[in-house]
């Protein structure tokens, strides 16, 4: 069994997860959420970053306060996309930055090299892809669950951000924060047949499972294939063993609630 690349820390009451390297690097400031020390109620407790669960707004807003004080952010320092399962990539550049923070319609990813700004996305069992180009510098930040790792959302980061920074494959760290992982994500037809209709269906990884049509999905062995084919190379990938579905403590997870969301994980990363 490998090591957990990533550490777990406890700032100003909040208990959250970084990659060490990434820490040292100085060269950005990263994080995921726990849900440990926010003023969420039940059954959002405690540290709900995410609107869409119908959790009270002032409460979601503290805890992102709270979180994102943990590296002196601020709110308009901010951008996420809306998250709808697609695949759709938003470069944050100063054309985008005028029109202020906060959520940019139907994105499941975010790209840029502005320093200072802060790229979010919410999972609460969906898979976080995080980038990082250190030579340009440059930083990607992805949602992927099963839909958007079907329609090569991972792959469409790599593409932007060669476009747009001339990233070089062989240079870009990428890290996959805490998910569901394959034993805890049995699925079933819709999932199979899309895989099998998807451009990049030879890298999905099924593991066998205990029903008939109904295997285990691996969400970051997937992704890792998908990235390895356009040439990152392994050792740049760090991959997160936690399982948000088995560690209620810690994180909330969509299929463990009976698939309603009753809090969102939040994953950041911006340049310094
Ligand atoms: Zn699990």
């Amino acid at each position: 069994m490998p090591k957990e690349v990533l550490q777990r820390s406890e700032k100003e009451g909040i208990t959250y997860f970084f990659l060490p390297r990434w820490e040292a690097s100085n060269l950005v400031g990263h994080g995921f959420s726990s849900r440990r020390g926010g003023v969420s109620q039940a059954p959002y407790d405690e540290l709900n970053l995410g609107y869409k669960g119908g959790d009270r707004p002032q409460d979601v807003q503290e805890n992102r306060r709270r979180f994102l004080n943990i590296w002196k952010k601020k709110k308009q320092d901010l951008f996420y996309g809306e998250q709808v399962h697609a695949s759709k990539i938003i470069l944050v550049d100063e054309k985008i930055l005028p029109a202020g923070y906060g959520e940019l319609c139907a994105a499941d990813a975010l790209i840029t090299r502005e320093p200072g700004v802060v790229l979010g996305a919410f999972a609460a069992d969906c898979l976080l892809i995080y980038f990082l180009d250190p030579k340009t510098p440059a930083i990607g930040l992805a949602h992927a669950g099963w839909r958007g790792t079907m329609l090569g959302i991972a792959p469409g980061v790599v593409r932007a951000m060669q476009n747009n920074f001339a990233t070089r494959a062989e240079s870009l760290q990428v890290l996959m924060a805490p998910a569901i992982q394959p034993y805890c994500y049995e699925v079933g037809g819709e999932v199979l047949q899309a895989a099998a209709a998807a451009r990049w269906k030879t890298d999905f990884v099924f593991w066998p499972g205990k029903k008939k049509n109904h295997p285990y999905l691996n969400l970051p062995e997937t992704n890792k294939n998908m990235l390895c084919r356009l040439g990152i190379k392994k050792e740049n990938i760090f991959i997160s063993k936690y399982c948000t579905h088995c560690n209620p403590d810690l994180f909330y997870s969509y299929r463990r609630s009976g698939g309603k969301m009753t809090g969102s994980q939040m994953g950041i990363i911006f340049l310094r």
